[in-house]
């Protein structure tokens, strides 16, 4: 039960943040706002007064992974019988009621649309609840979670696309773009910290400005970003395949921007596609590739796939597959279908056995490993350009890093090995000679 606690000592602070880039931005935020009001954020739910879980609530094991941290906050906060715990996030947004009811121990909750308001949560005070998602911009204070060298900005909230599978426009609405001097100068500002690579991220980066009528919103928003001094490199994730248009692909070739594109094909079988709500089936998202690699025959590409959709037989498998190996992507990641209450597909069942989900995924994790390790043959001999992220943990005579065709978090990593360990600064961008691959990391050498 939600207890009477000694509120002047509730001043320790653990947030939990699960999902994706653009939660974690909100965690953030949050953390911006409480360390603001002059909370001590600690970096364990074991040494804090007040647990804030920021949920996701996208899909099954999304959800399954929230459940399971906030039983360990409860049982933190039985053992102690002194603790605050708060839950926020999708996960919330969607089902606050049958949440409350599985965990009663649970002092407060919120969803999408109040999380700014986390001081008044904690300390347990009344606010006005906002009609939208909350989107933060250049004055909401942020305290960044990720390495020196680089961070995330969410450029929107929300979606407008109607893919069949997707909760994430019943929770967060429709797309709703930041404007670019707001976007601009927070990118400034993170510069001014020593942020040198900057990742846009939101539900469809392509569709940018779209709903303030702006016309190639993305495009315009680079070319602001593009003056900033300092500012090493720009990377685009989550596009949208049918909103990359040549302007886009053109900017794509200034320096600045990292020659990479993220672009979730979900699918390649006509059937599935369609039953998906998704515009590109197998044969036109090749073309696009081949469209894309001609304007710019080094960029890197990643995708994201989902196995097991209802429909999905033999057959429909078998064209995913073969797509995967005519595409040859540089990175792909492999969702397993979940049905999800409130999607238009959702009516469709969920016919596809789980093992056999998982041995799809498999499947074409191996048919990727073989394509990911060949490509990367490329960058051996070569003296490329890596953002220094820091040191090995388990090894600290080895320095790690990233190339512009590798993204933060998702994609492998170069291994360094330098004699000058001491001088370099873990937010900057070196030569590198590249000297080994495995399927998804490099390694290589700074001989200064
Ligand atoms: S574009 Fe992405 S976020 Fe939007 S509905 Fe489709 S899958 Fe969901």
């Amino acid at each position: 039960m939600p207890g009477n606690y000694n509120e002047e000592k509730m001043k320790r602070v653990a947030l939990v943040s699960l999902g994706c880039a653009k939660n974690l931005v909100d965690s953030e935020v949050m953390l911006g706002i409480l360390e603001k009001q002059q909370y001590d954020l600690v970096p364990e739910i074991e040494m804090a007064d007040v647990i804030v879980i920021n949920t996701c609530g996208f899909i099954h094991p999304a959800r399954q992974e929230a459940r399971d941290v906030i039983r360990k906050a409860i049982l933190e906060k039985t053992r102690t019988k002194s603790k605050k715990i708060i839950v926020a996030g999708c996960f919330v947004q969607r089902s606050q009621d049958s949440l409350r009811k599985a965990f009663p121990e649970v002092d407060a909750w919120t969803g999408v649309t109040d999380f700014d308001k986390i001081g008044q949560i904690i300390e347990g005070k009344s606010y006005k609840n906002a009609k939208n998602c909350f989107l933060y911009d250049h004055t909401s204070p942020r305290l960044l979670s990720t390495p020196p060298a680089w961070a995330y900005v969410k450029i929107s909230e929300g979606c407008s696309k109607s893919c069949s599978f997707c909760a994430i426009p019943l929770i967060k609405g429709p797309y709703r773009s930041r404007n670019i001097p707001s976007v601009a100068e927070e990118a400034r500002k993170l510069v001014s910290k020593g942020i040198r690579e900057i990742n846009l991220v939101s539900q469809d980066t392509t569709f940018y400005g779209k709903d303030l009528r702006l016309k190639d919103g993305l495009v315009l928003l680079l070319k602001e970003l593009l003056n900033i001094d300092d500012l090493g490199w720009i990377r685009i994730l989550y596009s949208y395949p049918e909103e990359i248009t040549d302007s886009l692909l053109e900017i794509m070739c200034e320096e600045k921007i990292c020659s990479y594109l993220d672009i979730p094909f979900q699918h390649s079988h006509p059937y599935i596609t369609k039953r998906m709500k998704r515009g590109l089936d197998g044969k036109k998202s090749l073309k696009l590739l081949k469209r894309i690699r001609k304007k710019n025959p080094d960029i890197v590409i990643r995708t994201s796939l989902v196995v097991g959709f209802p429909g999905e037989g033999k057959q429909e498998f078998r064209d995913l597959k073969s797509f995967v190996a005519q595409a040859r992507f540089d990175h792909l990641g492999v969702f397993i279908y979940s049905p999800e209450e409130g999607t238009s597909c959702y009516e469709l069942g969920d016919p596809v056995k789980e093992s056999v989900k998982m041995r799809r995924k498999e499947d074409i994790m191996d048919i990727q490993s073989v394509i990911s390790y060949e490509n990367n043959r490329k960058y051996i001999g070569l003296s490329i350009e890596a953002l220094i992220e820091g040191t090995l943990k388990e090894d600290e005579s080895l320095m790690v890093g990233r190339g512009q065709f590798q993204a933060p978090e998702v994609d492998g990593i170069i291994f360094i090995s330098t004699e000058e360990r001491k001088t370099i600064l873990f937010n900057s961008i070196q030569k590198v000679e590249i000297t080994g691959r495995d399927v998804y990391d490099l390694y290589g050498n700074i001989n200064r």
